[in-house]
């Protein structure tokens, strides 16, 4: 838990340090024992650079900045930041807690991520292809086939099945049963599949189950999953 105290002497410290030291894609973080959040900053080789803020207002040298691969479109990263970069000020401390806890949930979402380096050298061979039928069992069906999305994107493997399942349900189950209730069709974005008609969430599950080797929660697993959320935010509201 972040205490005003250490906030206050954070904000002090990256004044100290000048603007230098916290840029866009950075990650604040607070170490179990540490007296002063620290900065984390994705490096080229996909390692954290520890960026000790104390250090810098001491006025001690700094490691070379290396450019971070940062993509605001992966929506768990685009709220993350949302949520450290804009602090409104007159949020309650109520509100304030629940940012706090919804960013800690973000950035254990993002942990799932892993960057798909089979994907990318299959896509540099332009006899290869890149986008199978068949595709890795932590893979998101929807941003496999989303074209407005990098390569990188849309192959993204999330670290279980599980994670990649937290990541549809959050972001892209609602559509699909908004469309189902409106009648409507509903769409598996694969470009292999431009064709295939499904009419409900249910026929979407088995169609990417069947072809796409993707496993989804089906529709009681998904309702569960709802119900101990719901009761996890009841219960942190009341305590
Ligand atoms: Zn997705
Ligand atoms: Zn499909």
């Amino acid at each position: 838990m972040v205490g005003r105290e250490q906030v206050e002497r954070f904000c002090s410290l990256t004044e100290r340090a000048g603007l230098e030291s916290v840029r866009i894609g950075d990650e604040v973080w607070v170490l179990a024992s540490a007296s002063v959040p620290c900065v984390l900053r994705p490096s080229g080789e996909k390692q954290y650079r520890l960026w000790a803020l104390e250090r810098q207002a001491r006025g001690e040298e700094i490691d070379e900045y290396m450019e971070p691969a940062i993509d605001l479109s992966i929506p768990e990263r685009a709220r993350l930041a949302e949520i450290l970069c804009h602090q409104p000020k007159d949020l309650s401390d109520e509100q304030m807690f629940q940012r706090r806890i919804e960013a800690i949930d973000l950035y254990m979402a993002l942990r799932g991520f892993i960057k798909p380096e089979v994907e990318f050298e299959l896509a540099s061979d332009p006899l290869s292809d890149p986008f199978p039928l068949l595709m890795n069992e932590n893979q998101c069906p929807e941003c496999f086939g989303d074209e407005l999305l990098t390569l990188g994107e849309r192959a993204f493997r999330y670290s279980l099945p599980t994670k990649r399942n937290d990541h549809f349900d959050d972001h892209h189950l609602e559509a699909k049963e908004r469309a189902e209730q409106l009648g409507q069709l509903i769409i598996c974005k694969h470009e292999k599949c431009k064709d295939v008609k499904l009419y409900t969430v249910d026929h979407f599950r088995n169609h990417v189950e069947s072809v796409h080797t993707i496993a989804l929660r089906t529709s009681d697993q998904v309702q569960q999953r709802r119900a101990r959320k719901l009761k996890l935010r009841r219960s942190r509201n009341s305590g």
